[in-house]
């Protein structure tokens, strides 16, 4: 899975790196998004060849950011934490992969939108809960106990306010329909 290890060959992207996570000599893996094939079948899409994974080592992970996982839209790059980087999180990859296509296609829309109940997210999420069932064959409640855990650092009614639009998008996958605009 792995193509290249890169720490010398690419210094544009190394010091992009080090800036971003604010480090020196950061070290890195550069996997393309198309060489995992569930990804790759699930999105069937050419656009995806040039989104690279970057791998970075748990004691390089963003400052504070308790997902494993952060897509950097103008740049088709997907930074994710390595110990993470597994069959159970491929999802992960997927709601970055879907914020990149998102924004190949509409721009950057995300200033002043409201997180998470927004049209960005909503592509991101639909796409996810898709993979997850039909890649990890999870049911509705097996999702929604999976991204409860994920959100457990938040309390009552803003978990709530998050699940019912989670819930709003896994009904949406049951009807078979797309509406980014109706929360
Ligand atoms: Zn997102």
């Amino acid at each position: 899975m792995i193509t290249k290890y890169n720490k010398f060959v690419n210094q544009e992207l190394q010091q992009y790196l080090n800036n971003h996570l604010n480090r020196k000599d950061v070290e890195f893996e550069i996997i393309k998004s198309s060489s995992i094939k569930e990804v790759k079948e699930f999105f069937k899409d050419d656009e995806i060849n040039d989104i690279n994974i970057i791998l970075l080592k748990d004691e390089d992970w963003i400052d504070g950011k308790s997902n494993p996982s952060e897509s950097i839209v103008d740049k088709s790059l997907i930074l994710f934490k390595k110990s993470k980087f597994d069959n159970q999180h491929l999802y992960w990859l997927v709601h970055e992969i879907s914020h990149i296509l998102h924004f190949k296609k509409f721009g950057n829309i995300y200033s002043n939108l409201e997180y998470p109940k927004n049209e960005v997210e909503y592509f991101a999420f639909y796409n996810q809960f898709k993979f997850m069932r039909n890649y990890m064959n999870l049911n509705n409640l097996q999702i929604l106990n999976v991204m409860k855990n994920e959100y457990n650092y938040r309390q009552g009614t803003e978990l709530q306010y998050v699940l019912d639009f989670f819930e709003k998008i896994l009904s949406d996958i049951d009807k078979n329909i797309f509406n980014d605009k109706d929360f």
